[in-house]
């Protein structure tokens, strides 16, 4: 297996999870594959007169525990091995934070930043008639993920309405709040991270108020994170934070709202005044109390894990440690909250956002607020006690969590 083919890496994840369960071979060869996937063309009319053609995906990884759900990632580096990763970490996911769905996730190969305004509406709208026979809220609910945004989910709710002819808000979620989307999904992600790091916090018996902090990739996780991190714990010292442009430090802490404005005007945290530069790979080596791994795939691998010092990794991306690298964290004591508990709080969300279209009434900020905490708090310690059971890395712990409950769906449906 190559270190980094997110797929192969989140089978081999499954696999490690199975045996420690005991999992029978069908259940275990079943859940290693998704349940569908759909792959379609899509032309796209450009505002030159040309037409270019660009590739899409959706998988539906498995829908034992209710209809998949998953966001949809438009990337140039998208393959279908990165979608089906995503879509098996989205399973274990809901299951985890044990909301009743199950996993998929969708993508386009294609580079945004190179696409006007009209452009991205005609490729949403083309994604959605390509797909959309088989979404719905009770088949397979889409969401923002990197590179889409609460406009593009707009735009193909409008045109889900108009090929099935009424108001279906709940199909999508993620989007803006006058045409259905929910309270608190912006900062949902990261909210639900640094809820677990609090309780890390309190189960390590570590005074979190004086914790320094920072973060690997600066767009809607990161930037959250940034801000509630001090808000929500208390305190706490920003010293580093990068994107794909570069990333800036200074030990003494860098102001997070003002550093969230800067690259909202200039598009990245680079040249922040009062800061040094600092490459990403040194990023993740600081010695801080918490890392925030918030960009892509594959940040942590055999290659730097030996260096990383922080005390906790709160892992916001998906998938930014390989297994080879979580074995030497574990050895060297790191505590990990891996990706499918610590982001789980955008689609716990999303599941809200579904929630109060389907009975058309909208939550409070703070009900959205107070749900969302308790989800995870619960899913924290649904973990903790199960580490307490299998002394083993906090992901392979997740993971026997997660896995247990989809296993068992499956079992009670009789397909295995
Ligand atoms: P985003 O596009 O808003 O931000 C990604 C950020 O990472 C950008 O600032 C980009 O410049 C930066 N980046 C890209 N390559 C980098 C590199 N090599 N080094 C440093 N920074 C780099 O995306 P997002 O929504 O914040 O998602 C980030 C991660 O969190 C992804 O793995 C995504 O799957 C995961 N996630 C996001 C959500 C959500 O609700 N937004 C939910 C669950 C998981």
């Amino acid at each position: 297996m190559s270190e980094y083919n997110p797929f192969a890496i989140a089978q081999a994840q499954l696999d490690e999870a199975a045996e420690r369960l005991g999992l029978d071979q069908a259940t275990h060869e079943f859940l290693r594959w998704p349940m569908r996937e759909y792959h379609f063309t899509l032309p796209l009319r450009m505002d030159s007169g040309t037409t270019k053609i660009f590739k899409g995906y959706r998988v539906q990884y498995n829908n034992a525990r209710g209809p998949t759900k998953g966001g949809l990632r438009w990337h140039p580096d998208e393959t279908i091995d990165t979608v089906r990763a995503l879509a098996a970490w989205m399973t274990w996911k809901t299951s985890v934070v044990d909301i009743p769905l199950g996993g998929g996730k969708g993508g386009i190969t294609c580079n945004p930043k190179e696409l006007s305004e009209g452009e991205k509406e005609r490729l949403a709208r083309a994604y959605i008639r390509a797909v959309g026979r088989e979404l719905g809220v009770h088949r397979d609910v889409p969401a923002p993920d990197v590179y889409t945004t609460p406009q593009i989910m707009a735009w193909m709710m409008d045109e889900y309405e108009t090929m099935v002819g009424h108001s279906h808000p709940g199909m999508i979620t993620g989007k803006p709040i006058c045409i259905g989307g929910s309270q608190g999904r912006g900062d949902a992600t990261a909210r639900g991270g640094v809820y677990c790091v609090r309780e890390t916090a309190k189960h390590l018996d570590m005074d979190i108020a004086k914790a320094t902090y920072a973060i690997q990739g600066f767009g809607n996780a990161g930037q959250f994170a940034a801000t509630l991190h001090s808000e929500i714990l208390g305190g706490g010292t920003l010293v580093a934070a990068s994107d794909s442009r570069g990333g800036v430090m200074n030990k003494n802490g860098l102001d997070q709202a003002a550093l969230v404005r800067h690259k909202l005007e200039t598009g990245s945290v680079a040249n922040f005044p009062g800061s040094k530069p600092i490459s990403n790979e040194d990023l993740l080596e600081l010695e801080v109390d918490v890392l925030y791994p918030a960009a892509l795939e594959g940040s942590i691998t055999s290659k730097n894990a030996d260096n990383i010092k922080a005390k906790i990794v709160c892992e916001l991306a998906n998938g930014p440690t390989t297994p080879e690298a979580d074995k030497v964290l574990f050895e060297k004591g790191i505590y990990i909250l891996p990706d499918f508990l610590a982001n789980a709080g955008g689609v716990t969300v999303s599941y809200f956002e579904q929630v109060q279209n389907t009975y058309n009434y909208y939550w409070s900020l703070e009900d959205v607020h107070s749900q969302l905490d308790r989800k995870m708090t619960d899913a924290f310690n649904a973990v903790l006690e199960m580490s307490k059971k299998a002394k083993a890395h906090n992901r392979l712990v997740a993971y026997m969590v997660a896995v247990s409950r989809v296993a068992e769906a499956c079992k009670m449906r009789g397909w295995v």
